[in-house]
């Protein structure tokens, strides 16, 4: 066994993994990456099909963010926010708002010194990973709320069920899977949460399964957005209104790849503000172009190469959702660094605003907020987005997802193939007839990971879902060998019992 093995094996705890079982096996030690490739200390490559844990996206190695990197390098690699500036965090915060609507920011500035109106999102705040992005957001909308509504309140959120928004506390709160969060009961604050959409496993989907997207051949009411305004208004006659709703904006990723289908976010986003709460928006992992160009579902997917509007980079722009807060992280510096940034309001910036023995001030921060690194490989990322190469990659990347997919509707252990812009989340079943499930203990996605990875694809499962996230970068030849992985691993796994 490699040394790097050896000591990995006998110091690191890995996230997410069950040790037990990490021990018993080699791991694959990681040397290099190049593009959507990962290799090995052993010289073998494979396909980064889930974009190292959803934050590459440019591909490893990219030189635009290499040379970013080295050149803020020669300068300074970190200052404190506590206290000073510095450059790229500044010009990163002013990115950040014009990538998040860049309408609303072209309006607000040919007004500025008129009217002094301001868009809606024009203050950042920096920080680490996806968690504390999220940590930062309930904290300011919480104590936005009481400071609105009196001090003795006691702001309520509203998440969904299966969200997961991080592993720290504020964020496993608001989440609501309870093999990661039911343990830590005691430790969390109340949230409440609301029926999502999954219309392949819906109690309201009356459509007997198809081999096709569930969201299309669906048969409901849209049950589960008259749920969302029955939970509010029961909530405004207890008196104490929601004081925000958060959700992950037209997927949810660790509950499954869960889709949402279309329409379902700009209505809930409508019941949500009719009733006065704030709008949290957590795109850890639709952030930056994720969830592609044009339409939603797979079949208006189908053969669309028109290139999206480019300055669209964020899930909620899809329903014309504006949120309160946009939480980003992951992708954000392209995946080469944790940093992270909750973008919120001048409604909310004001309210923290006052004399200094006031002690109105966001007592909250982290050491490397605003850290000079992760910001200039942020800028180079937000640079490389928006050109016209990577435009086109992203509408081609999204197509030839679509097409490679529907092969797997042949294998009888795959109950549903979605896919919402450039994620796909593949669902094993033991009979797609019945969507009867895999129990947790058969281990079915990760046997099929597994046998993916000896056919050179890598990824992890999400329970029984398989998850193809990929780079940008992926070319046409590497989708194709992603998706044969796919189908060759399933085939295998379940031929062999
Ligand atoms: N929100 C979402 C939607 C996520 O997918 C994740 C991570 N998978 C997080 C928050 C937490 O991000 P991090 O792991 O960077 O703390």
């Amino acid at each position: 066994m490699n040394q790097t093995a050896r000591l990995d094996r006998k110091f690191v705890w890995h996230p997410f993994t069950q040790m037990r079982d990490w021990l018993k096996r080699e791991p694959v030690v990681i040397a290099s990456g190049q593009g959507a490739v990962l290799r090995d200390v052993k010289g073998r490559e494979y396909l980064d099909a889930n974009s190292s844990i959803w934050t590459n996206l440019h591909g490893h190695n990219h030189p635009k963010i290499n040379a970013a990197i080295n050149r803020q390098l020669k300068k300074i690699a970190h200052s404190s926010a506590l206290g000073f500036a510095n450059e790229p965090a500044s010009v990163l915060a002013e990115q950040l708002v014009k990538a998040a609507k860049p309408d609303l920011v072209e309006r607000a500035s040919s007004r500025a010194g008129l009217s002094g109106a301001s868009p809606h999102l024009t203050k950042v705040f920096l920080s680490d990973d996806g968690s504390t992005a999220m940590e930062v957001a309930l904290k300011l909308a919480y104590e936005f709320t009481r400071r609105a509504r009196g001090k003795e309140s006691r702001p309520k959120f509203l998440s969904l069920d299966g969200a997961y928004h991080g592993d720290t506390i504020g964020a496993v709160s608001a989440g609501h899977i309870g093999l990661f969060h039911k343990a830590y009961a005691g430790l969390l604050f109340k949230t409440d949460k609301v029926m999502s959409p999954y219309c392949y496993r819906c109690p309201f989907n009356r459509a007997k399964p198809e081999r096709g997207d569930a969201r299309e051949y669906r048969t409901c009411s849209w049950e589960c957005v008259s749920l969302v305004e029955k939970k509010f208004t029961a909530q405004k006659r207890k008196g104490n209104a929601y004081a925000a709703f958060v959700f992950e904006p037209l997927l949810q990723g660790s509950a499954g790849m869960i889709p949402q289908p279309d329409g379902w976010l700009g209505q809930v986003a409508g019941i949500a503000r009719s009733h006065g709460a704030l709008l949290i928006a957590d795109e850890v992992m639709t952030g930056f172009g994720r969830t592609g160009g044009t339409g939603l579902s797979t079949s208006r997917l189908a053969g669309t190469l028109a290139p999206p509007k480019s300055k669209m980079l964020f899930a909620c722009q899809h329903e014309n959702v504006q949120p309160d807060f946009l939480c980003l992280a992951k992708g954000m510096t392209g995946g080469y660094l944790p940093m992270a940034a909750t973008l919120t309001t001048q409604k909310v910036f004001d309210a923290f605003l006052g004399e200094y023995a006031e002690c109105k001030t966001f007592f909250h921060g982290h050491s490397f907020t605003g850290n000079q690194l992760g910001a200039a490989a942020s800028l180079a990322s937000l640079e490389i987005l928006q050109t016209e190469k990577s435009i086109r990659q992203r509408a081609q990347l999204q197509k030839n997802l679509h097409e490679n997919l529907q092969s797997l509707w042949s294998l009888p252990n795959v109950g549903d193939v979605r896919q919402v812009g450039l994620v796909a989340g593949i669902e094993l079943v033991k009979n797609w007839r019945t969507r009867e499930p895999f129990a947790v203990r058969e281990r079915a996605g990760i046997r099929v990971c597994d046998a993916m990875a000896t056919r050179g694809v890598l990824t992890r499962p999400v329970g029984n879902v398989v998850v193809l996230i990929p780079p940008y970068c992926t070319t046409p030849a590497q989708t194709r060998k992603m998706i044969s992985a796919v189908r060759e691993a399933v085939a295998e796994v379940f031929r062999a019992g």
